[in-house]
């Protein structure tokens, strides 16, 4: 590259901003939920997405929580609220047409995804077949949240109490895997949220990753996700509430390299303030680890939101 070349286009990067970093884009493949839709995160929709236009992001994700269809796993703050899942799917609906609202209004700003983060219940199979149908997202983050409805991700006493019922934190890393296996074929969403959510209050896990009845399990999963070309969200969250790498963790992250599979940063924010934070950070490492940084849009998404936007 002649000199004049290289001045041009370092000028360029630096004009354009905080959006690049060594030539990457800043993206998320799980993002936006908000305080208007989800009563554990802040700020309007709208805000969210202002958000990550001024810090940069070229598409993102605004993956909202569906709406279960029994009480037993309703968050906390929904309950107190008075909300059943009545009251949640009629919200789910209103999420779905604010975000395609303003998928149309920032079109040219930002590429916005519409799109649905699976909640795990006995008999949930059927809700996100029908929320799909009716609702037709642009695409599916399939996650797991809950064990036979107890919260894993909510706080450390929920996690012990799971770990009780399902006889240790082995058997229960080994649950939850089984369940996200099972998930993968009911639903194959085209991101798998925070692959390795299960290590969340555990100090042991780097050890415990590794044991072979668990490894086992993790290997099965991440064939299955490379076979149907699945993406892994690198969820930055993790390191919100304090952890030392995203889910998926480093082992896990060598494993999908060897398998083709793609991973792609999801800020997983819950309101503006942790929209952009850690962003570069992760998108390094993946770049290290020799991942793609043309991020792989989730398949069939960019089609659909075309498609929606045409009316
Ligand atoms: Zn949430
Ligand atoms: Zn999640």
């Amino acid at each position: 590259m002649k000199k004049s070349e290289h001045t041009l286009s370092d000028n360029k990067k630096s004009l354009m901003g905080k959006e690049m970093e060594g030539g990457k884009k800043r993206v998320s493949v799980h993002g936006g939920h908000s305080g208007q839709f989800c009563l554990h995160a802040a700020d309007s929709l709208e805000e969210i997405v202002r958000a990550y236009i001024d810090n940069g992001f070229v598409w993102v994700g605004i993956t909202e929580h569906m709406p279960p269809s029994i009480e037993d796993i309703i968050y906390p703050e929904e309950k107190q609220a008075g909300m059943g899942p009545v009251e949640l799917y009629h919200r789910f609906g209103k999420y779905i047409l604010e975000c395609r609202r303003l998928q149309v209004k920032y079109s040219k700003q930002i590429t916005l995804l519409v799109g649905l983060e699976t909640e795990n219940y006995p008999g949930y199979e059927r809700q996100v077949l029908a929320l799909r149908e009716e609702f037709q997202p642009d695409y599916i983050v399939g996650s797991i949240h809950h064990l036979d409805t107890i919260p894993i991700d909510y706080s450390e006493a929920e996690y012990e109490r799971a770990a009780r019922e399902f006889g240790g934190i082995d058997k229960l890393y080994c649950r939850y895997f089984d369940e996200q296996y099972s998930m993968l074929q009911a639903i194959r969403p085209a991101v798998v949220g925070h692959f390795d959510l299960i290590r969340i209050y555990d100090a042991h896990y780097t050890d415990r990753l590794q044991r072979p009845k668990i490894m086992a399990r993790i290997k099965r999963n991440l064939d299955f996700i490379g076979d149907c070309g699945l993406i892994l969200d690198y969820n930055l969250r993790a390191l919100n509430k304090g952890a030392k790498e995203p889910y998926v963790s480093e082992p896990i992250l060598h494993l999908a390299r060897q398998r083709g599979i793609a991973v792609v940063p999801g800020d997983d924010s819950h309101g503006v303030k942790s929209i952009g934070v850690n962003i570069d950070g992760a998108m390094r490492r993946l770049a290290e680890l020799g991942f793609d940084t043309d991020w792989r849009m989730p398949a069939g998404a960019e089609e659909s939101s075309a498609r929606a936007m045409r009316g």
